[in-house]
């Protein structure tokens, strides 16, 4: 581009708070033929909040009051007695140790209900899977002993991180699906008592988040304009699934359970096809598909690290303006050149 049509494209860019980089990725962007949207927090609000505690008994099921009867088959032990809040307080003492949104809304979902939430003793974690924490038990909420007091290994996430830990996540697959499909992130919440190497299954939580207002319009504009629209995220695929519904993303373009450190490589196998991708996130996972990206764009609330890696920032965080990007692009450099 000529230094004049880069004067306009990013004076124009700036006014509509679109700030490219310089007159390289102005130039760029107007041949970028997909673009790939991060959920969390792009194409969503990342504003999580708790939704759901589902207790799990001394009989490994899922039970609605943690008042356990014999009525599912099991014999009532003390373990029975766990309930909501039981399983809340183990799940948001470990993850106050995390900055994660989904354990920021674990958290604050406790503190709501009245709970005592303190700093665990000990946490690890596990990022794309969870946290690992030691936990303090002294007795149910409901003032009764528990078994298992004493330090607990707590372990949320996924259900990789039960796995990994030696723990069968399969008796809660069915609770795990009704909440992912109505696009929630469920997480395992499960414990291995001081003492023993026995874990235990103690429940899921779940935390929502909103997809913004103009996601689903930003979606459809890109796809008029010929562009192809991908989603790729570190969460499930049936979650990301019901997200990408929402916003009019095609479920074959969606890359769910990407690692943090693989979601470059994603990109990069997306552009290997001879694509020009344009990778739009906020978060500091995001900054290395940033950088490999034809287009690395970040949302402008995200993080220093991700604004670093990109050539084009969003000050909005609107996805419309991802349109805005690309059209200011074409614009400029057809009628000056
Ligand atoms: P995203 O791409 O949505 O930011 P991450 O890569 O951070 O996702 O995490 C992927 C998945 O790992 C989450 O959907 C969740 O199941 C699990 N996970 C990550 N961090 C935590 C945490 N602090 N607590 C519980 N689960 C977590
Ligand atoms: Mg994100």
């Amino acid at each position: 581009a000529t230094p004049a049509a880069t004067m306009v494209g990013t004076t124009l860019g700036a006014q509509n708070g679109v700030l490219f980089k310089g007159g390289d990725v102005l130039e760029r962007a107007k041949d970028v033929d997909t673009v790939v949207f991060d959920k969390t927090g792009t194409l969503t609000k990342g504003e999580m909040e708790l939704t759901d505690v589902v207790v799990f008994d001394g009989d490994g099921q899922p039970t609605t009051d943690g008042g356990d009867t014999a009525a599912d088959g099991g014999q009532l032990t003390a373990r029975d007695r766990r309930s909501e809040d039981d399983v809340l307080r183990l799940a948001a003492t470990a993850e106050s140790g995390s900055e994660h949104p989904l354990a920021r809304a674990i958290v604050e979902g406790a503190q709501d209900r009245g709970l005592d939430v303190t700093d665990p003793d000990d946490f690890e974690n596990v990022p794309g899977h969870g946290v690992r924490a030691t936990v303090a038990v002294s007795g149910f909420a409901d003032g009764s002993a528990d078994p298992a007091d004493g330090d607990s290994e707590v372990l949320v996430g996924n259900r990789k991180l039960l796995r990994d830990n030696g723990i069968d996540p399969s008796p809660a697959e069915e609770t795990m699906e009704r909440l992912e499909n109505e696009g929630k992130t469920a997480m395992l919440v499960a414990r291995v008592p001081a003492g023993t190497d026995e874990g235990e299954l103690v429940g899921v939580v779940a935390d929502a988040d909103t997809v913004k207002e103009s996601a689903k319009d930003a979606v459809s504009q890109l796809r008029e304009r010929g562009v192809g629209v991908m989603m790729i995220t570190g969460d499930n695929e049936r979650t990301a699934r019901a997200v990408a519904e929402q916003v009019g993303i095609d479920p074959e373009n969606v890359r769910a359970e990407v690692l943090p450190e693989d979601k470059s490589v994603a990109v990069e196998s997306i552009q290997d096809g001879g694509r020009k991708a344009m990778m739009v996130g906020d978060g500091v996972n995001d900054a290395p598909a940033l950088a490999v990206a034809y287009v690395g764009t970040a949302i402008g609330s995200g993080t220093d690290v991700a604004i670093e890696a990109a050539d084009v920032t969003l000050m909005r965080d609107d996805p419309v303006d991802v349109v805005k990007a690309i059209r200011i692009s074409d614009a400029t450099l057809q009628k000056i050149k």
